[in-house]
């Protein structure tokens, strides 16, 4: 996925080497484009492109203590969250809203979390029902129940399940189970011995403890609720696998009968567990990791029942504290926000509420944004783009100098049967049953949850909907789906600030866009992990093992590279960890500036504010990661992402291309520079 929420990325002022003795570039002297005048001409583009391009932006906007991080996306999400808040607000204020139609469900979703009187008067008492449930637990059985109903109130709980595409046979739906249940962002946040990793954990019992005390725990008792928590979670993150071990896919699934899951797990009942979600005739599942599903079978019986009854209270409450009273609601922002991402202050209720409100009412707000928002021809704009980096796909691989004849003929098959899912859906989904009222945000969410969790099992037994779309079109991001063969680029990728009255010139389009979104997803279909699945999307290793070792060659050399990066203080970037993204970042890269040479703007050469084509090209792959986050959230991701911060984005994938290299003129003592022989180009 091009990015999955700014939790991750970021820069520091204080990492910044700025060079004040080469100044290769000099400011224009008309500035009427966002990339002239964000560029920062104090520092050498050839040793630090990120902060040349950007630089001046982020001197001029400091992150807001609210905030993890400041930037291109966040400036998209303010106009989009603007547009949805208009929305909310309009629909609040219907008088004549048919009850169930979209408008009154949006406007009383947005209403109930508005409404922080009732939210701060009634407190914890609107999870009576569901704590009460958690307390009547008297076995072991009423545990796996009990794990069916929190976890569909909340979305996650001891383990994660779901229903999606059988990596195998992908026109079948199938049941997949995958390790989870700890609090703390990754398994590393248990173990790790660095002052700062063994700070946040005490926090994190300080915390607990502090819940555990609004829920109307003693001080002793909620004391040892805490220790046994942090025990418990540290238990199930030593089961858990690494960050590493989950990227191969082949290795994260056993596809095993009914039977022999419970003759693995002979403590956990999963005939009373499926049916209490209504789950029958399931024969088979798919398990992520059976180790893990091994130890939890062991904590079932080892851990007391009270202590599974605080960790489900814990789970319950900690997952909804963001709807329920300010008290809650601070303490939950100053362990998650504060302590783990660097942010001072929350932001303001009607931020929070319209994010929620566009998150668990996606699909309905969608369908006003597409209608008042979308600009014209946004679709269209699109799908030029995306067939022109698929063309370029084509010739690449036909060219490509370390791929097989055979692996070639099934990745130009797999190319010509890839779908675009792109602008907004032709179906939405039918949410009428899902029931909104204005009387409490949190049940109002977690309906929300119940609704998504019933809508995905009923798919069971059914054919694979094609038409489906698993983001909004207000959904500033982008993926690549391995079981469907498709990308899906919703319409809001066209926004780019500082055009907003007219379309941005194709430098910038065919970068952004081109590059960053279209041709860093369709990489994945291709990849190590796309390597495995072929054009129907089952799970069917393509490439021949001569693929492999070349592969793998060219990718050894871009490990050590992005391992060689460092993100903050000492952290270095786990250039393994990252691998996949790194080469969607620098194929995409490739793909961009492969179509970009297709149209009049490269041909023709026309300078804007200044810059030529090509230049204006790599100052919009900038622009797209143009993020400032704070170090505390770099850190995290470091730690817990997939992809590489932002500043990585920019500099890794530009290291490695030649006409990066003329278009700024870089020299050989500029610390970009890396020797031509070690540059690496995959796709
Ligand atoms: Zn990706």
């Amino acid at each position: 996925m091009k990015i999955l929420r700014p939790i991750f990325l970021f820069i520091t002022f204080t990492l910044l080497f700025i060079s004040q003795s080469i100044f290769a570039q000099k400011p224009p002297s008309v500035v009427s484009d966002p990339l002239a005048s964000h560029i920062d001409y104090t520092v050498n583009p050839g040793d630090d492109f990120f902060m040349y391009a950007n630089g001046q932006w982020f001197k001029e906007n400091p992150i807001p203590l609210s905030e993890n991080s400041n930037g291109l996306w966040e400036m998209i999400q303010a106009t989009i969250n603007d547009q949805i808040k208009t929305i909310c607000e309009s629909s609040a204020k219907m008088e004549t809203t048919t009850q169930g139609s979209n408008r009154q469900k949006i406007g009383d979703f947005y209403f109930s979390g508005m409404d922080s009187l009732s939210i701060n008067r009634k407190g914890l008492s609107v999870l009576k029902k569901e704590l009460d449930q958690i307390e009547s637990m008297k076995d072991l059985n009423d545990l796996m129940v009990i794990e069916g109903m929190v976890d569909k109130s909340v979305v996650s709980n001891l383990f994660n399940f779901f229903l999606g595409q059988d990596f195998k046979l992908s026109s079948k739906y199938a049941l997949f189970f995958r390790q989870g249940g700890i609090s703390l962002p990754g398994r590393n946040y248990y173990f790790d011995t660095d002052s700062k990793t063994v700070a946040i954990r005490h926090q994190f019992l300080a915390y607990a403890i502090g819940l555990y005390q609004n829920m109307g725990y003693q001080k002793a008792a909620s004391v040892e609720a805490g220790k046994q928590l942090m025990k418990l979670e540290t238990d199930l993150a030593r089961i858990s696998r690494t960050k590493e071990q989950l990227r191969d896919i082949e290795k994260n699934f056993t596809k095993i009968s009914l039977k022999q899951l419970q003759k693995l797990t002979p403590n956990m009942n999963w005939t009373v567990f499926l049916q209490s979600l209504k789950l029958h005739q399931i024969d088979t599942v798919i398990l992520g990791q059976p180790e893990f599903f091994k130890g939890l079978d062991q904590l079932i019986t080892t851990v007391p029942l009270s202590v599974w009854k605080d960790y489900f209270k814990f789970k319950l409450v900690n997952s909804l504290t963001a709807y329920l009273d300010d008290k809650l609601y601070n303490n939950y922002f100053s362990f998650y926000f504060t302590t783990l991402r660097g942010v001072e202050k929350p932001k303001s209720r009607w931020e929070r509420v319209v994010e929620k409100t566009n998150k668990s009412l996606g699909e309905l707000v969608g369908q006003v944004y597409v209608d008042e928002y979308l600009p014209k021809g946004s679709k269209e704009k699109l799908t030029e783009i995306g067939l022109s980096v698929k063309t370029v796909f084509i010739e690449r691989i036909k060219n490509l100098d370390w791929m097989s004849e055979e692996a070639k003929e099934i990745a130009l098959k797999k190319l010509a049967a890839m779908r675009f899912k792109v602008g907004a859906p032709d179906k939405w989904k039918d949410l009428s049953t899902m029931n909104i009222d204005r009387s409490s945000f949190a049940q109002n969410v977690m309906n929300a949850n119940r609704w998504a969790h019933e809508y995905m099992l009923s798919k069971f037994g059914k054919p694979i909907d094609k038409t489906e779309w698993n983001m909004t079109p207000q959904t500033y991001s982008a993926y690549y789906d391995q079981p469907n063969n498709e990308v899906c680029v919703p319409g809001c990728n066209i926004i780019i600030p500082g055009f907003e009255k007219t379309m941005a010139d194709d430098a910038l389009l065919y970068s952004i866009i081109g590059g960053s979104t279209f041709g860093h997803e369709m990489t994945h279909a291709f990849d190590d992990q796309g390597r495995k699945y072929d054009e129907h999307g089952n799970m069917h290793n393509w490439w021949k093992d001569s693929d492999s070792i070349h592969f793998y060659k060219k990718t050894k050399e871009l490990v050590a590279q992005y391992n060689s990066y460092v993100a903050v203080d000492t952290l270095h970037l786990n250039g393994f960890q990252t691998l996949g993204e790194n080469i969607a970042d620098l194929g995409g890269l490739r793909m961009g500036l492969e179509a970009f040479k297709k149209t009049n703007q490269y041909k023709t050469n026309e300078l804007i504010d200044g810059l030529s084509a090509e230049k204006r090209f790599f100052l919009g792959w900038a622009y797209a990661w143009m993020i400032n986050e704070r170090p505390e959230t770099v850190a995290l991701s470091v730690k817990s992402d997939s992809h590489s911060p932002a500043r990585f984005r920019v500099l890794g994938p530009l290291s490695n291309t030649p006409e990066f290299y003329k278009a700024f003129g870089l020299k050989e003592e500029d610390k970009m520079w890396i020797p031509e022989e070690k540059r690496v180009t995959i796709w």
